[in-house]
């Protein structure tokens, strides 16, 4: 009773004033756990995507033709559109990305004429001649078609629907459509006069059905430039129509050969099918002669394609191409290149072979039929099973974007991420997967462009860094590689080596996200702190420990988890205070930044060479800029910064 009156008493005294408490603190550190959503059935809290998981998807019957005297693409395109989500829509969100090179385009007005991502000063755009819903009429009757009202903004185009369409439901539209083929389509797609003539890179050519997704719904951010890509997967069954002198490549697998292609290219493609070395389809002494082309009399002739699962359809098409190619598990690895390209894209197959057999053996094996590089005005730019690499590209800087291009196979074509929100998820794990391709492929052991915590930190030091999270499109161009290719990457690098310290158990994890994830599409938050398959993940401390709600567990590193500054193996490399000219980073020396989004490389590789001295004229590189800075930064800031 005593007790009872006791803590009535103490219950009625007020409560001390608000300011007698110490003020609230949040975590501050850098290792703090970040906000995640909520999970829930369609994206677990394990990073798995959830028993109620869903996404729409898209088949494309495409019908297009380019006529090579105006540079058009004219065509038919026939979405079918499988609504998976629990919702029923009114209307569809395609995008019409030529209409960026609108002179009133939001990219013309972002992007300088003479940017990477610009048009320079091309006016064209989608002219859309109709857009129908089809349906099949029952037991062989008359197919219904139903003109559709649009609205368009930018470069996305709202298709209402005629009728709601329900869950499960699908819905088919037919397009009529057509545009210029810029000659500098944002260093995405484009044509190029060699001496033989026009050689087409040809991407963003149809309208292309927007993500509906369970996080955003309509996924309808503008197409600007830099930020890339966001797709939903399909089934692809392409025509295309070439003057009779072309050679086509496409993404997806050439559906009638027999029509395109001459006995003896038949044969040689089998051949190369079975070979672990190059084989040529089309010689070098071969190219532009009549015999190259199957007889016939007709002007044109029509190359059909089908892909299965994937998300998106890219080509090219020259009369001039050199063609070769080899296999590898069952898949033809080609190149096609015009006699004019640097002498080295004579290795590019190999380049290539060496590119998909390796990412396949390490992360996840390559599914396509088809892995081809074509040589052109492109720098650098990733498609389904279709890479285009600049021409002019040679030495390590054909390897490095050949390896890069082809390593997007993984990310984003596999693993279908929203490019255009998070860069960091495809460019970044990339680059993070190319750093092993390269040292396999040139038997080194340290990493010498991208994951080089060295070459990292020397950037990082000049404050210009921007986080990785913002959109892609956000990102200051000039500051693109750094930020979301060689930031994501180095920091995969350390977890696997430094952090973890061991590299199984981060393989094990990221290899299960590849699976997991495979034709899905990922958000960052299915990565940090989800990896428990690992053991350790993303949200790894540096105290060695990690947590998982609330749990610390230890990671039994083999390093000190205090230890500072380079592993032995680094330290050993950084004491020799040099290394072999242009294979290694040593502080000190003049630091060869060369990131992409500087507004004249291509993405991927460190490109070396005349292409690189031959474009920078004039133009702003990161590397002048980080040197200037870097003078101001204290001898201790580098000490801490470099380990
Ligand atoms: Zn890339």
């Amino acid at each position: 009773m005593l007790a009872l009156a006791v803590v009535l008493v103490a219950l009625q005294q007020p409560a001390p004033p608000a300011s007698a408490l110490p003020p609230q603190v949040g975590d501050t550190s850098p290792f703090r756990r970040l906000a995640l959503p909520a999970p829930n059935l369609i994206r677990e809290g394990s990073g798995r995507p959830g028993p109620r998981y869903w996404q729409q998807r898209a088949d494309y019957t495409i019908r297009a033709a380019l006529d090579t005297a105006t540079h058009t693409i004219a065509g038919t395109a026939t979405i079918r559109y499988a609504n998976n989500s629990p919702d029923t829509l009114g209307y569809l969100w395609l995008q019409l990305d030529q209409n960026i090179y609108r002179a009133d385009s939001r990219g013309a007005a972002v992007n300088p004429t003479d940017a990477r991502f610009s048009g320079r000063g091309f006016e064209g755009g989608y002219t859309i001649a109709y857009v129908r819903a089809v349906r099949g009429g029952r037991s062989g009757g008359q197919a219904g078609k139903t003109p559709l009202a649009t609205t368009l903004n930018g470069t996305m185009m709202r298709v209402n629907l005629d009728r709601p369409l329900g869950p499960g439901q699908v819905a088919s539209l037919e397009l009529g459509y057509s545009f210029e083929v810029p000659e500098h389509g944002s260093d995405r797609m484009g044509r190029e006069r060699y001496p033989g003539g026009w050689l087409y890179e040809v991407a963003q050519w149809y309208p292309r059905v927007a993500v509906y997704d369970d996080v955003r719904g309509w996924n309808t951010e503008q197409y600007l430039g830099q930020g890339e890509f966001y797709l939903e997967y399909g089934d692809f069954d392409v025509a295309i129509t070439v003057p009779r002198s072309f050679v086509v490549a496409a993404t997806g697998t050439l559906a009638n050969p027999l029509e395109v292609l001459t006995a003896t290219q038949r044969a040689r493609l089998v051949q190369a099918a079975k070979s672990d070395t190059t084989v040529p389809i089309i010689a070098k002494t071969e190219v532009g002669q009549p015999f190259t082309r199957p007889a016939g009399a007709s002007p044109t002739l029509t190359w059909r394609f089908t892909a299965r699962n994937v998300r998106d359809v890219a080509w090219a098409a020259a009369a001039t191409f050199i063609w070769d190619a080899s296999g590898y598990g069952g898949a033809l690895i080609q190149s096609f290149y015009p006699p004019e390209a640097n002498a080295d894209w004579a290795r590019s197959t190999e380049y290539a072979r060496h590119s998909i057999k390796h990412y396949s053996e390490k992360w996840f094996r390559y599914p396509y039929a088809n892995a081809i590089n074509v040589a052109g005005p492109v720098g650098g730019m990733e498609y389904p099973m279709i890479v285009f690499c600049s021409s002019r590209s040679g030495q390590r800087g054909l390897f490095g974007v050949t390896t890069h291009e082809l390593g997007h196979q993984w990310f984003p074509m596999i693993v279908g991420s929203n490019e255009r929100l998070y860069a960091w998820m495809d460019e970044g794990f990339n680059s993070f997967t190319n750093i092993y391709s390269g040292l396999a492929f040139y038997h080194d052991t340290i990493p010498t462009g991208r994951g080089a915590g060295a070459q990292w930190a020397k950037f990082a030091a000049t404050g210009l860094d921007e986080p990785p999270i913002l959109a892609a499109d956000r990102v200051a161009p000039r500051l693109l590689g750094q930020v979301e290719y060689n930031k994501p990457a180095t920091g995969l690098y350390l977890l696997r080596h430094h952090i973890l310290d061991d590299t199984t158990r981060f393989d094990a994890a990221f290899r299960e996200y590849i699976r997991r994830w495979a034709y899905k599409h990922p958000t960052p938050a299915v990565l940090p702190h989800r990896r428990r398959g690992s053991g350790g993940g993303l949200g790894a401390h540096a105290n060695g420990h990690e947590r998982h709600h609330g749990l610390r567990i230890p990671l039994e590193p083999r390093r000190a988890p205090d230890a500072r500054g380079p592993a032995p193996h680094l330290r050993q490399r950084h004491d020799r205070e040099q290394a072999p000219p242009g294979r290694d980073l040593v502080f000190g020396q003049q630091c060869d930044l060369r990131p992409q989004g500087d507004g004249r490389i291509g993405e991927g590789g460190d490109r070396s060479g005349p292409e690189l001295s031959g474009r920078a004229t004039g133009e702003q590189r990161v590397d002048q800029t980080v040197t200037a800075l870097h003078v101001g930064t204290s001898p201790e800031q580098r000490r801490y910064l470099l380990g």
